[in-house]
């Protein structure tokens, strides 16, 4: 991205091992994240900058130092990455471990892995070419609406609001059904949205934003509010609708990017809930996510509505940013 607005396509040399620690692969599928709309948009500075955050591939030479993925491996990473040996690492946290380092570059047909041994995890084989949006989506959104709804607590006999019907909304409502909810209640109004949303989980719908969602959400939990809420959006409203929804001792898991979101502290302090987010630690999730993919006992792959050669990923990032797209996925 030269500048917000401006995506090329270029040639660029190929990457190569740098650190022990270091693999190289070779990107079978890629994608455009949500969060690329920031600098895009011009929110996040951005200048002739290597794109891309999400990734699955076959491993095509490593380090001396790399142990646990090896050449021809076809493999998984978080967007973070992690030695996954730290303190923070081995309490679950991956995704602010003492050498995180946010993965970039990924939207190419080759990339250098640091950390590999912390970062990526193999498939038990190479996948059928109907898993690979699957195992892409498990890189970040998977891993990161499934984070939100850990931390939201979700659980069996619990209601659970999800605010944001964007990729990682959906992929919560999917973690919220696997992880045994009773109820689940997304905030969409988008009609293609909200039957995605049916179809991962969701039982109930809410159109209403706001003060409004957040009535129409107590009107639905006898006027308690929800045992466990998502914010997935980050703005404003979304972030404030969230604590609104959230019942007294309940769960706020927050996952979307919220740059400009104030919170008056009087309204966080008398809402009395509990509340975790940030950038998800994917990798604590990576090896349960592979595996229900690898079993099909998840679809999480179709959020991806757009498929294109990654020389049209330009067009992929209008698409994203005119909203003609949840989410675009990049072959090559
Ligand atoms: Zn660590």
């Amino acid at each position: 991205m030269y500048a917000p607005g401006d995506v090329r396509v270029e040639d660029r040399q190929d990457p190569t091992i740098l650190e022990p620690t270091d693999a190289i692969i070779r990107l079978t599928a890629t994608c455009i994240c949500g969060s690329d709309l920031w600098p895009y948009r011009g929110v996040e500075p951005v200048d002739h900058t290597a794109m891309g955050h999400e990734y699955v591939g076959i491993v095509e030479e490593i380090g001396d130092a790399v142990q646990t993925v090896k050449v021809g491996d076809f493999v998984v990473g978080s967007f973070v990455l992690s030695d996954n040996t730290c303190e923070i690492c081995r309490a679950g946290f991956q995704s602010r471990c003492e050498h995180a380092e946010f993965a970039s570059g990924m939207q190419a047909e080759k990339a250098r892995i640091p950390l590999a041994d912390g970062t990526l995890v193999a498939t038990p084989g190479q996948p059928d070419a109907d898993l690979i949006p699957s195992l892409l989506a498990a890189s970040d959104v998977l891993g990161t609406g499934w984070f939100a709804a850990v931390a939201a607590e979700t659980g069996p006999g619990k209601t659970v609001a999800v605010v944001g019907d964007g990729a990682v909304g959906l992929m919560a409502i999917l973690a919220a059904k696997q992880l045994g909810a009773e109820r689940i209640i997304a905030m969409s109004r988008h009609p293609e949205r909200q039957k995605l949303a049916r179809f991962y989980g969701a039982t109930d719908i809410v159109e209403e934003r706001g003060d409004e969602g957040v009535a129409r959400i107590k009107e639905l939990t006898g006027g308690l509010g929800a045992h466990s809420v998502v914010e997935a959006v980050g703005t404003q409203e979304s972030f404030m609708q969230a604590v609104g929804a959230t019942r007294g001792g309940g769960h706020l898991g927050y996952v979307g990017v919220n740059y400009d979101v104030q919170i008056p502290g009087i309204q966080l302090f008398f809402a009395g809930i509990h509340t975790l987010g940030g950038p998800a630690p994917v990798r604590r999730f990576l090896p349960n996510l592979i595996q229900l993919i690898w079993d099909r006992a998840i679809d999480p792959g179709k959020v991806f509505d757009l498929t294109l050669p990654i020389e049209e990923a330009a067009e992929g990032y209008r698409a994203m940013d005119e909203r003609r797209a949840t989410k675009v996925l990049l072959t090559f």
